[in-house]
């Protein structure tokens, strides 16, 4: 079926085509094999301090694929940035194999393959994070991925991942913060960090959808209930997803209105909770070599400004000044979805369209190998893909700033 048959014209085809993503150059980088890339959890926290203190985010980069994997890897590696790389609980069962369909199979496949290609990125240093874990999924996913790691960690190893989160936020909060607390104590043991949700998420991500509503706010008060029971580093480190009107997906501006202000108003008023001792734990930096070797300078003051690290959800389609805003108050890591799987589709989109006659096998003829070989539109999609990378890295400001 050639595009015309499908109702597109060779005009629309053109057009299609030209506007296809940048081709970025890969950094010339690779191969010296210098050290670690996957990050162990102490480099990890340092991550994470470094963004606190810096005022910048990592993207979170969801994959589903080894293609999508190594596409992710490939634009960290080009921003020079560090960054964090994760798999939602439908793309570790499809990472699984669609026959198969096992989350924890596919998570630790994920994660294999992570820790092979990734060696070959010396100069970054890169997280793995298993994404939003609803109520009905911890037994079968991020409890067993968490005992697993026990036993790694017990035999002297990292675990295979660096961190893991709880979404809560379909629960009371009370519930959350039950569930949190037993899992902050898993986390320690497991050398991994969790992260939590309060509030709820609008949209739809992986076939669950949430409504559109007030409960997109969370408020001041949550945060101070978080700090009173999960503490602020000293009990287990942690990242916390409040939600300020964020929705999974992309729509159009105007449908939800994002206030990112909200953020630093919880942070706020948690740093007056502590001062006035309504909560009893003294905000403080990740990782120890980071007060350590910022001894005096304030790896600890700035916790205490911002005693959370925040994580920002349902970002897609966000305007530039609000992701900015929301970064300023403490956010430190970003997921990025919808618009990386678009930028890979997109490149797919136009290689077929470009080469419609060499991917198909038209009026008896064979075709073109060199472009139905799934390399030629494969590498197409993921330097799309890497490009789109690159520019979360650059948005949130975390190109460049790589710790090695
Ligand atoms: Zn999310």
């Amino acid at each position: 079926m050639s595009p015309s048959q499908m109702g597109i014209n060779h005009a629309d085809v053109r057009k299609l085509t030209c506007r296809s993503g940048r081709s970025p150059s890969v950094s010339g980088r690779l191969g010296d094999n210098g050290g670690m890339t996957i990050a162990t959890h102490e480099r990890y926290a340092q991550m994470l301090d470094a963004a606190r203190r810096g005022g910048y985010a990592y993207p979170a980069i969801n994959v589903t694929s080894t293609q999508t994997l190594n596409a992710a890897l490939q634009g960290f590696a080009e921003a020079e940035s560090d960054g964090i790389i994760q798999v939602s609980v439908g793309g570790a069962d499809y990472f699984s194999g669609q026959s198969v369909r096992d989350r924890v199979i596919g998570s630790l496949a994920f994660a294999a393959f992570a820790h092979e290609v990734a060696a070959r990125y010396p100069h970054i240093v890169v997280a793995l994070h298993t994404d939003h874990c609803a109520r009905q999924y911890l037994d079968e996913w991020v409890r067993p991925l968490l005992r697993h790691e026990i036993d790694q960690v017990a035999h002297g190893r990292e675990p295979a991942f660096q961190s893991h989160m709880w979404d809560g936020s379909t629960v009371p909060l009370g519930e959350n913060l039950d569930i949190a607390e037993e899992l902050l104590e898993q986390s320690v043991k497991a050398h991994t960090i969790l992260e939590i949700e309060i509030g709820a998420v609008g949209g739809e991500e992986d076939g669950h959808s949430a409504q559109i509503d007030e409960k997109l706010y969370s408020t001041p008060a949550d945060g101070v209930k978080v700090a009173q029971r999960l503490g602020l580093g000293e009990r287990g480190l942690y990242m916390a997803a409040f939600t300020f009107g964020n929705v999974h997906g992309a729509y159009k501006p105007g449908i939800v209105k994002l206030r990112p202000e909200l953020l630093g108003d919880i942070q706020h008023e948690v740093a007056e909770a502590v001062r006035a001792g309504r909560v009893t734990s003294m905000p403080r930096a990740f990782a120890d070599s980071w007060r350590d070797a910022n001894d005096g300078i304030g790896g600890d003051e700035v916790a205490a400004e911002k005693p959370f690290a925040l994580v920002f959800h349902g970002g897609s389609g966000s305007r530039p000044e609000e992701i900015a805003e929301a970064v300023s108050h403490g956010v430190v890591k970003m997921n990025v979805d919808t618009d990386t799987q678009y930028a890979f589709t997109r490149a797919v989109a136009a290689h077929m369209f470009e080469h419609y006659d060499g991917v198909l096998k038209i009026d008896g003829e064979v075709g073109e190998k060199r472009f139905y070989d799934p390399r030629s539109w494969g590498s197409e999609a993921e330097s799309a893909m890497a490009a789109r990378v690159v520019e979360a890295c650059q948005q949130l400001g975390s190109a460049g700033r790589a710790l090695k």
